[in-house]
């Protein structure tokens, strides 16, 4: 979800930086700066949670809290990230002919397997609470 993530967002960089409307291109626009800023820093914190989970792993130590919470987060990133990109590229966001529809399909599957936003949720709530 990371590197789709990622993949969506370098092809929505290059393509606002391209698009022009009122004579200027859509990523001169201060309102397209901010949502990709909050789309990069979502990204971040996601990457970082999987490496945290992923560095406790190498290191034999209780991971499951914290690779629930880097699955439960990446997947919901990449679902908003994707969403965000393709309203990004307008009507062509839709097509299948450019990137992004793919992306944004593909991050739904995220939520579902290698265990639901269910379990995870539940998988974390179980240990908070126990
Ligand atoms: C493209 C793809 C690839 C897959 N690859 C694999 C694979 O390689 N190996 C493999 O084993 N499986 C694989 N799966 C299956 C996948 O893991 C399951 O689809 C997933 O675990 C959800 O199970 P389910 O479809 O039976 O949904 P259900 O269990 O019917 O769940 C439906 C909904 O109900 C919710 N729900 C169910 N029980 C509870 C509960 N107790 N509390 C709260 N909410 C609940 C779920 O969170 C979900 O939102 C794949 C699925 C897809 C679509």
């Amino acid at each position: 979800m990371i590197g789709l993530a990622q993949g969506a967002l370098d092809h929505t960089k290059s393509y606002i930086k391209e698009r022009e409307q009122f004579g200027q291109p859509i990523s001169d626009f201060q309102g397209v700066q901010f949502q990709i800023a909050e789309a990069a820093t979502n990204l971040e914190a996601s990457r970082l949670l999987v490496y945290n989970a992923a560095r406790l792993k190498d290191q034999s130590k209780d991971f499951l809290v914290p690779a629930a919470m880097a699955k439960l987060h990446s997947s919901r990133m990449a679902q908003n990230v994707t969403s965000l990109c393709v309203d990004l590229y307008g009507g062509y966001g839709f097509a299948s002919e450019y990137p992004v529809e793919k992306y944004y399909r593909d991050s739904k599957i995220g939520t579902i397997y290698e265990g639901t936003t269910n379990m995870q949720l539940q998988t974390i709530a179980k240990v908070l609470l126990k």
